[in-house]
C-alpha cells in the first residue's frame, strides 16, 4: 500500500508545545503574523481564528503532510502544536490501518471526494484511549486539504453506557434477551458452514432410544406346548427373564460422547449448547412474598449461574454467557461445546448450586429449577430452532416434574412435531394402503394352548418407519378415516384367519379378535360390513371377536346397541377391551350383548410377586372378584399385558380363562403365526 510508515500518536514526538494553546490570542497572532508577513488582512483574520479555534483543525497539502495545525489539534493529540508540523496526518490520527479509510482518505486529498470522515480509536500519550472523529475536506481552489478532528470520547461513552441499558437487565444485571440473541445470532454466524469437523452436522444429540416392539422377541411361543402357568417350564422362565427386561421400559443409549469435537487447533468446535432455565413457583414467591425479594432472589440466581458458567469453561469470548431472558426465564450459552456431557455437567451444577438456600435479608428462601438442555452441531441450526428445541425441552423438564434438567430428544420431538405430519399424511395412506397387521396370540390360562389371535394395525409410514397405533388411532378417530382403516382391517384380519384354516385344516381353528372404534359403529353400517366380509372370506362368525372399549359400549342404546345385539345374534364375540380403565359396571354390561372381559394391564401390573416387586394384594383381590363375578354373570375373562410367569401362575389360580401378553408372545407377522399353528398341528399343516 502506497502509504508513509505508521507511527502510533502515544509515542509520536516530543512534547515541547503542549502549553502553547493556553497563551493568550494576541500572542498566537502574533506566531502567526510572524509566519507569513505578506498576508491579507482577511486572510491573517481567518489564520488567526484557525489558531485560536476551540476545533482541532490542520492544514495539509495533497500528500497529506500537516503544513499547519491549531493548539487544539496539539492538545487533543498531546503532543503539542509545533510537533505536528511536516507529520503524516495519516500516521497521526491512525488513518492508514485499514484499507477502506486509507483509500477513502486518499480520495479526499486528491479532491476525488468532497468530504471523508471517519471515526477513529486513538492512545493518547497520557494512556487514555481517545474517540475522535475525523473530517477531512479539500480546500476549493487551492491545493490544501483541511484536516479536522473532534473528540467524541464521551459522546462514546455515553452511548456505549446506553448500549449496556439496552442489553442487560437492571434487576440482575446480567445480559438481556436482545444480547443473548446478538450473541447466539453471532455465534452461529461465525461458524461457517463446512469448517468445522463435523461434515453432514449430524451428531452428539445424546438421544434417548426407546426400546421398541416385538422385533426381537415371539420366537418360541407356548402354543399347546408348555402350560404358560408351569413356572417352572424353562421356556416360561426365559420368557419371564426376557419380557421383564424388555418390561423395563425405555432405555437410553448414551450419546455418541462428548469431546469428539476437540481436534480443531483453535479451539472452535463446530457445535453449540443452550441450558434454558426457569424457577419452579416463583410466581408465588412473588405474590407472597414481594416483587421486592422476588427481584432480590433473581439477582441472587443470577449470581449462582454466572459462577457455574465461569466454573464450566472458558471459550474464546471468555465465560459462557448468562442471560436473563425475561421473568424467571435465565439461558446460559455455551459456544464451541464439546458435546452433551460439557451441558450435562452444567445443568448438574446449575441444579446443586440452586439446591443451596438463599438468605436474602434475613429471609431464607430455597427454589429450584427446570433445564431444558439442547446440544448440537452448529451448521444447520438456526437460533429460532435452537430456542424452538430449548422450549420444548424446558416444557418436558417441567411435565416431567420440575427440579431437573432433561435433554433435548429428537425422538421425543419428533413425536410432536408428527402429530401434524400424520395427521395431513392419514387419509392418502389409508387409500394406500399403508398399514400392516401383526398378530399376537391369546392363550388359554389353564393349558397354554392358543385360542385366538389380537389383530393390531401397524403404519409402514415411508417416511417415520413403523408406527404403533397409539401414534395415529387416535388421529384417525378424531379425522374419521378410522372407518375406512377399520374397515381394512376388518377385512384383512378375517381373510387371514379364513387363510389360516385352510392352510392348516387338522388344527384347531384360530379366531381373530378386530379392535372396533366407537366411530365405527356409529359412522359405519359396521353390521352390513361384517356380514358382508363374512359372506367373502367364508370365516365363520364364531372364530370373529370384536373389541370394544368401555366407552364405546356404556350408556349404549339405540344404533349401537342394536348393532351390538344384531352382531352377537350372527353368531360373532363382542369382548370389551381395556376393562378396568373406565367406570363400567359390570351388572350392567352383563345385559348387553357382552360374552369376554379384556382386563386392562394395569391390573395385571400388580401381580409382580416373583420379580420382588411389591406385592399390591389389593389388586390381586379385585381382580380376584372380579373373575368370579364376570363368571356368574356368564363372561369370560382375558388378561392383558402378562409379562411373567408369575403373572400367569396366579392368574391361573384366580380362574382366569385366558392371557395374552410378553410373557407368551409379542405381536408378530401372520407367517410367524402360520409356524406355530403348524408346529403344533397333529400332521404338521
Ligand atoms: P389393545 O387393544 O389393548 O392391544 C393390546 C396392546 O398391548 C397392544 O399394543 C399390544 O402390543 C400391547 N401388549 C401386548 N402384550 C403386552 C405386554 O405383555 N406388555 C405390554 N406392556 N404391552 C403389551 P399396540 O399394538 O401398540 O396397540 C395399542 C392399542 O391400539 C390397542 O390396545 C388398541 O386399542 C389400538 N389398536 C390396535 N390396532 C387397532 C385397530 O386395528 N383398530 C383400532 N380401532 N384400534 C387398534
Ligand atoms: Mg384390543
Ligand atoms: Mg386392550
Amino acid at each position: 500500500m502506497d502509504r508513509p510508515e505508521r507511527r502510533t500518536v502515544g509515542r509520536a514526538v516530543p512534547d515541547d508545545d503542549t502549553e502553547r494553546h493556553d497563551r493568550p490570542v494576541a500572542e498566537q497572532a502574533d506566531r502567526t503574523e510572524q509566519r507569513a508577513p505578506h498576508e491579507t488582512s482577511e486572510a491573517r483574520d481567518y489564520r488567526a481564528a484557525f489558531h485560536v479555534s476551540r476545533l482541532a483543525m490542520a492544514l495539509l497539502d495533497r500528500e497529506g503532510t500537516v503544513l499547519d495545525a491549531n493548539d487544539a489539534l496539539g492538545a487533543l493529540l498531546g503532543t503539542g502544536t509545533g510537533a505536528l508540523a511536516d507529520q503524516a496526518a495519516a500516521d497521526l490520527l491512525d488513518l492508514a490501518s485499514d484499507t477502506r479509510t486509507w483509500h477513502a482518505y486518499r480520495e479526499a486529498l486528491d479532491s476525488l471526494r468532497a468530504r471523508f470522515r471517519c471515526t477513529r480509536r486513538l492512545k493518547h500519550p497520557d494512556g487514555r484511549t481517545l474517540w475522535a472523529e475525523v473530517t477531512v475536506a479539500p480546500v476549493p481552489d487551492t491545493d490544501r486539504v483541511l484536516l479536522s478532528v473532534t473528540d467524541i470520547s464521551d459522546r462514546r461513552e455515553l452511548q456505549a453506557r446506553l448500549r449496556h441499558l439496552q442489553q442487560h437487565d437492571p434487576v440482575t444485571r446480567l445480559p438481556n434477551r436482545t444480547l443473548f440473541f446478538e450473541r447466539l445470532a453471532a455465534a452461529l454466524e461465525s461458524s461457517a458452514p463446512g469448517d468445522g469437523p463435523f461434515e453432514g452436522g449430524g451428531g452428539t444429540y445424546g438421544s434417548r432410544t426407546y426400546a421398541t416392539g416385538a422385533a426381537a422377541y415371539g420366537t418360541g411361543i407356548a402354543y399347546g406346548v408348555a402350560s404358560a402357568a408351569a413356572s417352572s417350564s424353562a421356556a416360561a422362565a426365559s420368557y419371564s427373564a426376557r419380557g421383564h427386561d424388555r418390561a423395563s421400559g425405555p432405555g437410553r443409549t448414551p450419546g455418541r460422547g462428548p469431546g469428539r469435537g476437540n481436534g480443531r487447533v483453535d479451539g472452535r468446535t463446530g457445535r453449540i449448547g443452550l441450558c434454558y432455565l426457569d424457577l419452579d413457583g416463583f410466581k408465588a414467591v412473588n405474590d407472597t412474598l414481594g416483587h421486592r425479594t422476588g427481584d432480590r432472589l433473581l439477582a441472587a440466581v443470577a449470581g449462582r449461574l454466572t459462577e457455574c458458567a465461569d466454573h464450566g469453561g472458558y471459550t474464546r469470548s471468555g465465560g459462557h454467557l448468562v442471560a436473563r431472558l425475561g421473568g424467571d426465564e435465565f439461558a446460559i450459552l455455551v459456544e464451541d461445546s464439546t458435546g452433551t456431557e460439557q451441558l450435562a455437567d452444567l445443568a448438574r451444577s446449575v441444579l446443586a448450586a440452586l439446591q443451596r438456600p438463599f438468605d436474602l435479608a434475613g429471609q431464607r428462601l430455597s427454589v429450584s429449577a427446570s433445564i431444558g438442555v439442547v446440544e448440537r452441531a452448529v451448521e444447520g441450526t438456526t437460533p429460532t430452532g435452537l430456542m424452538q428445541a430449548a422450549d420444548t425441552t424446558l416444557y418436558w423438564a417441567k411435565a416431567d416434574g420440575k427440579a431437573r434438567w432433561t435433554l433435548f430428544d429428537p425422538e421425543r420431538n419428533a413425536h410432536r412435531m408428527t402429530r401434524q405430519a400424520l395427521t395431513s399424511a392419514l387419509r392418502p395412506a389409508v387409500e394406500r394402503e399403508e398399514f400392516v397387521l401383526q398378530y399376537q396370540p391369546l392363550v388359554g390360562m389353564a393349558d397354554g394352548i392358543v385360542r385366538g389371535v389380537e389383530a393390531l394395525v401397524r403404519w409402514n409410514h415411508p417416511q417415520f418407519g413403523t408406527l404403533s397405533p397409539n401414534r395415529f388411532i387416535g388421529i384417525a378417530e378424531e379425522d374419521g378415516s378410522i372407518v375406512q382403516l377399520g374397515g381394512w382391517v376388518l377385512r384383512t384380519a378375517c381373510r387371514q384367519a379364513r387363510r389360516w384354516q385352510l392352510d392348516h385344516p387338522g388344527a384347531q381353528p384360530l379366531f381373530v379378535s378386530v379392535n372396533v372404534a366407537v366411530r365405527q359403529v356409529w359412522d359405519s353400517d359396521l353390521v352390513g360390513d361384517v356380514a358382508g366380509i363374512l359372506a367373502e372370506t367364508g370365516l365363520s362368525p364364531h372364530l370373529l371377536q370384536l373389541e370394544l372399549t368401555e366407552s364405546a359400549v356404556m350408556g349404549s342404546a339405540g344404533r349401537p346397541l342394536q348393532a351390538l345385539q344384531a352382531l352377537s345374534d350372527m353368531g360373532v364375540r363382542i369382548a370389551i377391551d381395556d376393562f378396568g380403565t373406565g367406570y363400567s359396571n359390570l351388572a350392567y354390561l352383563s345385559r348387553l350383548p357382552v360374552s369376554v372381559l379384556k382386563l386392562d394391564g394395569s391390573f395385571v401390573r400388580g401381580f409382580r410377586y416373583d420379580e420382588g416387586v411389591h406385592p399390591s394384594p389389593a389388586d390381586e383381590t379385585i381382580v380376584e372378584a372380579l373373575i368370579q363375578l364376570a363368571h356368574r354373570l356368564g363372561l369370560t375373562v382375558t388378561a392383558e399385558c402378562v409379562e411373567t410367569s408369575g403373572q400367569a401362575a396366579r392368574l391361573q389360580r384366580i380362574g382366569c380363562d385366558t392371557g395374552q401378553g410378553w410373557l407368551f408372545s409379542r405381536p408378530v407377522a401372520p407367517e410367524r403365526i402360520a409356524e406355530m399353528i403348524a408346529a403344533v398341528s397333529p400332521n404338521g399343516v
